[in-house]
């Protein structure tokens, strides 16, 4: 028996040096194993000489035939041109860089051998920069024995390099571990791991290129299952290590919470109410609650949070709510305030922007303990704010921090020794696909009910050159005594451009709409401008509040029931489902009207097709996932998180099920195989901190 690929560094392959091993790491590679798992994402067929007579564009072929004319072009761009023929047809090979030399030897009459990508061109189809040898009329054999293998590179290790060492590797397939018991090999008739990753690496000829490139074949199946089991894990040992934690059971009478409730002016839903039950009963178990509520925008989690946050005091522990925006942070700190100040409680704010002074004040009231609950943005995770005795964390809407911060801010209430609850809500409902993957260390409520009487929003789209229709409706709706938001983006991503936009627009409508009371609100101003802004659009003193996305999340005023969203076409679903949220929270019949500007893409017109179609979240976040990929959707594209080597949420999400029940038979009979499993795909590299 060899030694196990996974404790063989690659150090010990020909050719690699501490210099290479280097570079190599910048690809995760650091073993053996870790080579082999480096695939190709895409293959070449030089496995045979296709006709030229054949070719379509977008084929990548070999072919081989006999130059009728080389010149050289003086067009847009000089290029060198040369005609190829075989007999059964003719190509043009194009080349925009090349020397006296080349031309010469791509002379009339000489045979080339070339493999390039087939585009259309003027009268031919072209080959672009071909890889090109001249050889003889009889030239026949030469061609790859098996499809050519295209890996991810890295500056210095380039694609011979990686084929050199996959070759060498390859050697040694035989001896990687098979963690998954043969009993579900059996059972799911998944081909052996050996044989698929040979298989991947140097696939024989008679795989069909497209095959491989759909993933679709066997092999890739049965490396997609292993990887996404390897991630379904490594959520599981993070929640299985979460729950080895000691949390303080918070054992109340409730008397706080039903002094809250009795003060609403509205009871709660049947669907908030159980939520509260599900929290409540995790408040009191001493391992750390890890929850994630969903709900809808407008289904009330601001209720939800309060029964916690008061079980949580009542039992004499902090609570910390942090929300990623200083403008959200301010409502729910204005909201807590407004709830728990008359029950005698204090709550402190907290954010990047307080001054040195009421800063001071905040920090010292939280290490004495006397602020029983802190609102604020991230800075409440700063190393300076430390709590006299936190027992829970709220993190509201947490899509907008993604998975890596959500599981660092974990780390971040966790220090002292000590495990807070844990409460996640977002408004962006997660595909179950998703949720398996990326969210299986948390336990899930959803809230899937709306307070009654409201009606739900219409929308209509609308071209940007009918927009004085859309100038009237805002003046119809306010004459009714409603409110209306305006929201206006730009192309340009400065947000400075955006703000002089929003100005612009503010100011043409002020001017079309003398009567109205026209305000501003965006990124650039201060926060109490801000602040002073909404407070006079939330008492009503302003009947059209022109804005940016600034006001995407969680601004509640129930008397809007107009919502304007200008270059819609320009927005993610996800995006134009929150903005659509800030209107229909009263009894009032409400509206939103995308406007865009023409030409639009297919994207856009089938995006802007789902928002008028449908309010329902669920259905608005799947599309969204079948359009932007898990990737975005989860906001982890910059930390590379989603990017799996093999698997697809979307195209492999049939494989989930068994994924997850396969992930349960692991952990109970076969624990030791978890670990070797997630160190394999996931590695040390891109793992989630330690808790
Ligand atoms: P979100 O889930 O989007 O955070 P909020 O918590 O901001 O929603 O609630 C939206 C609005 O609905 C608020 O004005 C809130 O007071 C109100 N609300 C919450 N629960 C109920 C309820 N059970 N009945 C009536 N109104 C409610
Ligand atoms: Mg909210």
């Amino acid at each position: 028996m060899s030694a196990d690929p996974a404790s063989v560094s690659v150090t010990t392959l020909r050719g690699v040096g501490s210099k290479v091993a280097e570079k190599l790491a910048r690809l995760n590679i650091y073993t053996l194993q870790d080579v082999l798992f480096h695939l190709p994402f895409r293959y070449e067929d030089r496995t045979r000489v296709v006709p030229i007579g054949s070719l379509r564009p977008g084929d990548a072929a070999v072919i081989q035939g006999e130059v009728l004319l080389t010149e050289i072009k003086f067009g847009r761009r000089r290029s060198l041109l040369s005609r190829i023929s075989d007999g059964t047809g003719t190509v043009t090979l194009r080349f925009f860089h090349f020397n006296a030399a080349q031309k010469t030897s791509l002379e009339r009459g000489a045979v080339v051998r070339c493999f390039g990508e087939a585009r259309k061109g003027a009268s031919t189809l072209e080959l672009i920069h071909p890889e090109y040898k001249i050889v003889g009329a009889n030239f026949k054999n030469e061609v790859e024995e098996h499809l050519t293998p295209v890996y991810s590179t890295t500056e210095g290790v380039h694609q011979l390099k990686l084929r050199d060492l996959t070759d060498q590797v390859l050697n040694y397939v035989d001896d990687l571990h098979e963690w998954l018991p043969d009993d579900l090999l059996n059972r799911l008739a998944l081909p052996n791991l050996s044989e698929a990753i040979r298989c991947l690496h140097r696939p024989a000829v008679d795989i069909s290129v497209h095959e491989l490139t759909d993933s679709r074949h066997p092999t890739q199946q049965r490396l997609a299952f292993e990887e996404l089991l390897a991630q379904h894990l490594s959520m599981r040992q993070l929640r299985e290590r979460m729950q080895s934690h000691h949390a303080p059971s918070l054992n109340v009478t409730g008397k706080l919470q039903q002094q809250f409730l009795a003060s609403l002016a509205f009871s709660l839903t049947g669907a908030q109410q159980r939520v509260v039950n599900e929290i409540q009963k995790d408040l009191q178990r001493d391992i750390p609650m890890q929850r994630l509520v969903q709900g809808d925008v407008g289904s009330g989690k601001t209720a939800v949070a309060a029964c916690a946050v008061l079980t949580a005091i009542e039992a004499g522990y902090q609570v910390a709510m942090m929300a990623p925006t200083e403008l959200l942070a301010e409502q729910h700190y204005k909201n807590f305030q407004h709830w728990l100040e008359p029950m005698g409680l204090n709550v402190a704010w907290l954010s990047g922007s307080l001054k040195t002074k009421p800063r001071r004040e905040s920090l010292a009231s939280i290490e004495a303990g006397s602020a029983q609950l802190v609102v604020g943005t991230h800075a409440l995770f700063q190393d300076e704010v430390v709590f006299s005795k936190l027992g829970l964390v709220i993190i509201d809407e947490q899509h907008r921090f993604g998975v890596h911060q959500r599981l660092a801010l974990r780390e971040k209430g966790s220090r002292q020794g000590s495990h807070p609850h844990q409460l996640i809500m977002t408004a962006t409902p997660i595909p179950r696909t998703l949720a398996m993957t990326f969210y299986a260390d948390l336990d899930s409520s959803v809230i899937d009910e709306m307070p009654p009487g409201r009606t739900p929003v219409t929308t209509v789209v609308i071209p940007d050159s009918r927009r004085n229709e859309v100038v009237q409706r805002v003046e119809q709706a306010c004459r009714a005594g409603r409110q209306v938001y305006w929201v206006c983006t730009l192309i340009e991503e400065s947000e400075a451009l955006q703000c002089e936009a929003a100005e612009d627009t503010a100011k043409a409508l002020a001017e079309a709409l003398p009567n109205l009371r026209v305000l501003l609100v965006h990124g650039r101003m201060k926060a109490a401008e801000k602040e002073a802004a909404m407070i006079d659009f939330k008492e009503g003193k302003v009947d059209l509040l022109v804005a940016t996305t600034v006001i995407e999340v969680g601004v509640d005023v129930p008397n809007a029931s107009l919502m304007v969203i200008e270059n819609a076409e320009r927005f993610g679903l996800a995006q134009l489902h929150q903005l659509r949220g800030r209107v229909g929270r009263g009894s009032h019949e409400s509206s939103c009207v995308l406007l865009y500007k023409n030409p639009l893409s297919r994207k856009a017109r089938d995006r802007l097709a789902v928002m008028r179609e449908t309010t329902d979240g669920f259905e608005i976040a799947r599309h969204d996932l079948e359009q932007r990929g898990p990737g975005e959707v989860l906001g982890t594209r910059q930390t590379g998180l989603a990017e799996m080597r093999i698997a697809d949420l979307l195209r492999d999400q049939d494989l989930l099920p068994l994924v997850e029940q396969t992930a349960t038979e692991l952990f109970e009979h076969w624990p030791e195989h978890v670990e070797p499993l997630v160190q394999r795909w996931i590695g040390d590299a891109t793992r989630y901190g330690d808790v």
